[in-house]
């Protein structure tokens, strides 16, 4: 057999396999703007059907809002639709300075930075500044795949503590006493259980044991905290932390691009030497117009974020008074927890004959035994919404008898 067919033997194995373990990842089709109520398909047979959307991370519902699409046809009509350039060539219009002045001053820090994405946010964040074994990066063990990625790719000693542990943090803040630079890294809301990190904590840490922060609040900048800017607000931190990254993937607006916000030294450090920002085109103008106001909006009112508190008190208490066991927590993630893969699946499924849309999760993307619905609340759900997804998960909960059950009960009749 010739080479070439040999490998792409071995890679249609290693497909097989993936499929066989039921980790095979499918996409569906989504023929609607992204919003509350989205038409869904999925290619592997399900026709076209309306649910309620409760798996996107439009927090704020401003991924269709008419004034941010207004707002992005006009970038396009006076600003063109790419900008074939990265930043520091030919890549940078007054908007986009515009979007990083307004990024620095909702996150209440002194500068900003755009990337295409968080992702290369992130991807590019340590190595401009953490530059030799004399300096040590101490993460949270659960912190997101993009910040692993940087950190990897940054000289320092590469260390974790446990999740939110802060007596482990401590501990290795004392250990690494004797490096130039220690950092602290963590995701300010962790996506899969909802839970968020105890920066009031950190940050005293930090200041005890002279230590920087970078926080990555992808899941929280425009609705966390009691103005929206994020977890820094909410745990009484603000202008504490080093660094913070954020998307615009996400809670504002929903298309793309992120941003690294921080002390003035260190962003323009990113700007000399962050190689996804010097080697990656510019993000487009069409969306930064959009961003400009989102920005604008999410400054302007805490409207969204209000409604989107009060949608996610009003679903936790739904769930928990229907007999479902989900994580506590103060997020608009909300986890029913099912613990078994299988039933994680087969309650998806049966969810979304109800008209409700929710993915199971299960190993290896939660640990292992601790498979479940992820919930995602969005300011554009209406009470209606949250009241027929409710029912709907009382209809299948009491279809496979999990109402009422703790843990332990649930993985005894189905197992972990
Ligand atoms: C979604 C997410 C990212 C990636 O953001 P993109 O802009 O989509 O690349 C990074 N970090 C965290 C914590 C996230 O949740």
């Amino acid at each position: 057999m010739a080479y070439a067919d040999k490998i792409r033997e071995a890679y249609r194995k290693e497909l097989a396999d993936i499929r066989t373990a039921g980790l095979f990842k499918e996409e569906r089709f989504i023929h609607s703007p992204q919003a509350a109520e989205i038409t869904v398909e999925f290619p592997s047979g399900a026709p076209q059907q309306a649910v309620i959307n409760l798996c996107a991370n439009n927090y704020l519902g401003l991924s269709s809002h008419p004034e941010v699409i207004r707002a992005a046809h006009e970038g396009l009509d006076s600003r063109g639709y790419g900008m074939s350039s990265v930043r520091f060539i030919c890549g940078t219009q007054e908007i986009h300075k515009e979007l990083e002045r307004k990024l620095a001053n909702f996150l209440r820090l002194d500068d900003a930075i755009l990337y295409a994405a968080c992702f290369d946010a992130n991807g590019g964040v340590f190595e401009p500044f953490i530059l030799t074994d004399q300096d040590v990066i101490i993460a949270d063990r659960l912190v997101h795949a993009s910040l692993v990625d940087g950190i990897r790719l940054s000289k320092a000693l590469q260390e974790s503590y446990k999740h939110n542990d802060m007596k482990h943090l401590e501990r290795k803040l004392e250990e690494f006493q004797d490096k130039r630079i220690r950092l602290i890294v963590t995701d300010g809301v962790f996506s899969m259980d909802g839970d968020v990190a105890p920066l009031d904590v950190i940050c005293a840490l930090a200041e005890k044991y002279d230590a920087m922060v970078l926080l990555d609040d992808s899941h929280a900048t425009g609705f966390m905290g009691r103005t929206g800017r994020g977890t820094h607000e909410m745990r009484g931190v603000l202008g504490k932390i080093d660094l913070i990254t954020t998307t615009l993937g996400k809670g504002l607006g929903g298309a793309s691009g992120g941003c690294v916000s921080g002390r003035a030294e260190l962003v323009e450090l990113c700007r000399q030497r962050a190689r996804p920002y010097l080697f990656s085109n510019a993000i487009p103008p069409v969306v930064v117009a959009a961003a400009n106001k989102v920005l604008e909006l999410v400054s302007s009112t805490t409207e969204r974020r209000d409604k989107l508190e009060r949608n996610t008190l009003y679903w936790r208490k739904a769930l928990t008074e229907a007999g479902l066991d989900i994580k506590a927590g103060e997020s608009p993630i909300v986890p029913v927890m099912l613990y078994n893969a299988k039933l994680s699946q087969d309650v998806a499924r049966d969810l979304y004959k109800e008209g409700i849309y929710v993915v199971g999760f299960f190993f290896p993307v939660v640990p292992k035994g601790a498979a479940r619905i992820r919930t995602q609340l969005s300011a554009s759900h209406e009470t209606a919404h949250l009241d027929k997804a409710a029912a709907a998960f009382k209809k299948v909960g009491e279809k496979y008898g999990i109402l009422g059950l703790k843990k332990d009960q649930i993985i005894a009749k189905f197992g972990a």
